[in-house]
């Protein structure tokens, strides 16, 4: 194989990889490791010599120019199910929930209403698999969180929780396909993995017959590593101090959407807890989001069997407990949350698609209604991305500019600028980049008075608080 036709090359150098990991383990000769650019993503390097016209590495990328679409991949898995929908921005579902873990800790340890740990628990109780794909805690201070392979409970409990921290499967898919035995898996992740996980399990039967199920989480974007150096100094923790995160910590005194970041020193002492609210921007501004997110239009995992999200509604999120939203597509699993409601192990009802569509309204107006904007801009600078459902739209350009561009130029900077200076000089890195966000920001607090002057009963909730 020539080394054009190969993941870095044609992936990692076009800025569209986004670090999941599969390719690595696909690779037949174990050619690919995964490893930390200067930018601070997480991506493939070559370690050897390729074997010509092999390109495994290429079919099982997401990012691949020639990846089958969600829908082909959604239609061949879901579209036989009786009673199964479809909606434009979701894709296929039989059912959608609302709800929380009412068992095991799930929902005081979980991101948001624990179900996501309340359903591999109860996959591993009832013997519908051997084993779980899920992130836990790093070996080492080097990546603080990874893919492990769990089939105990408490490793499950232990890794309840969002991280957003760049974390990959090639151990995992190298490791479930080279097995001898026959042992079943779940695997939970991001949609972008589990689309690369999917067309793997395609391209190799073994790992396609052994993992059985899969569970999505519903994805704004991903960040890199730098996103959690910067929080932790914030919190009081340099990156040579830092040894872990919690990315979601809950109080019972603040909404649930309010929850804290706290970074952990290797001496095992605490940095200060920060709410969202105060770092609210650097996650909506985009700051050291991987590029490519910026050609992701699946917002809900439209691979997975099953799909958990936060329950963004003011009369979900006040509760500082946490809700999980549901998209269910397997229905084998249906007959898993029906015994947990009849058991009381969780608490479940049934959500108009509407509802949750509305709660994940900024996500898909980013990740979808943009992205023919952001493709046009990507046609302009004369970057590479890969086959989409969207066309580039020169229209939405001319109207959203300013939506896409800027948060372009900050993803750009931050991820430029924390190695070479932010890390010494975290003040005038916040400054910097404040004076290229300015402008959003404004618009964002203008857009939302025009909002709440349109809308009066939205104005009293408003100045309620509620
Ligand atoms: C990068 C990222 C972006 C997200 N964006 C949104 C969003 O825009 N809107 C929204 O509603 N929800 C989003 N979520 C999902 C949300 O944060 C919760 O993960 C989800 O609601 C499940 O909560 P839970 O309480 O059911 O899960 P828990 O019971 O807490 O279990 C979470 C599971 O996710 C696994 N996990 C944690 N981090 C990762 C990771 N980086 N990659 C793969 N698996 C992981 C854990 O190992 C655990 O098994 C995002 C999550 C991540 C990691």
């Amino acid at each position: 194989m020539s080394k054009s036709h190969q993941v870095v090359t044609e992936i990692v150098e076009q800025e569209i990889c986004c670090g999941c990991g599969i390719c690595a383990g696909a690779c037949p000769f174990h050619n690919l490791k995964m490893a930390w650019r200067d930018n601070g993503d997480l991506a493939p390097m070559l370690v050897g010599e390729c074997s010509p016209g092999c390109r495994l590495c290429l079919k099982v990328c997401p990012f691949g120019t020639q990846a089958a679409s969600e829908d082909r991949l959604a239609r061949a898995r879901f579209s036989d199910s009786d009673n199964c929908r479809h909606d434009e921005a979701v894709g296929f579902y039989l059912e959608t929930f609302v709800g929380y873990s009412l068992s095991g800790g799930h929902r005081e340890r979980g991101a948001s209403g624990g179900m996501t740990t309340w359903l591999v628990e109860a996959l591993l109780a009832k013997g519908l698999v051997d084993a779980v794909v899920c992130v836990g805690a790093g070996k080492s201070a080097e990546r603080l969180f990874e893919y492990k392979i769990m089939a105990d409970v408490e490793s499950l409990r232990a890794a309840a929780g969002s991280r957003y921290y760049p974390v990959d499967m090639a151990e995992a898919v190298s490791l479930i396909n080279g097995e001898n035995q026959e042992t079943r898996y779940a695997v939970v992740g991001l949609p972008c993995a589990l689309k690369g996980l999917r067309l793997a399990m395609e391209a190799m039967p073994r790992l396609g017959r052994r993992i059985v199920y899969t569970l999505g989480l519903t994805c704004g974007h991903m960040t890199n590593r730098f996103y959690t150096e910067y929080l932790a100094g914030l919190s009081g923790v340099s990156p040579d101090q830092l040894a872990s995160a919690q990315y979601r910590l809950k109080e019972s005194t603040i909404r649930a959407n309010n929850y804290k970041f706290r970074a952990v020193k290797k001496s095992g002492c605490s940095g200060a807890a920060i709410p969202f609210s105060k770092i609210s921007n650097i996650w909506s501004d985009g700051y050291f989001q991987v590029n490519a997110c910026n050609y992701c239009d699946d917002v809900f995992a439209e691979v997975a069997d099953v799909v958990f999200m936060d329950a963004w509604l003011p009369q979900y999120s006040r509760d500082p407990r946490g809700h999980s939203m549901i998209v269910l597509r397997h229905p084998a699993l249906l007959a898993i949350f029906g015994e947990g409601i009849r058991d009381e192990t969780c608490h479940l009802e049934s959500l108009p698609i509407s509802k949750l569509v509305e709660s994940q309204w900024g996500v898909i107006e980013k990740k979808r209604t943009l992205l023919g904007a952001r493709l046009f801009a990507a046609d302009l600078k004369g970057h590479h991305y890969p086959q989409k459902r969207f066309s580039p739209d020169a229209d939405s350009y001319r109207r959203h500019r300013r939506k896409v561009e800027r948060p372009y130029g900050i993803q750009q900077a931050s991820k430029e600028l924390w190695p070479k200076f932010g890390s010494r000089f975290p003040l005038a890195f916040r400054l910097y980049l404040l004076t290229l966000s300015l402008p959003i920001v404004l618009q964002r607090m203008s857009a939302r008075a025009l909002r709440l002057l349109k809308n009066p009963s939205l104005l009293r909730r408003y100045v309620r608080g509620a």
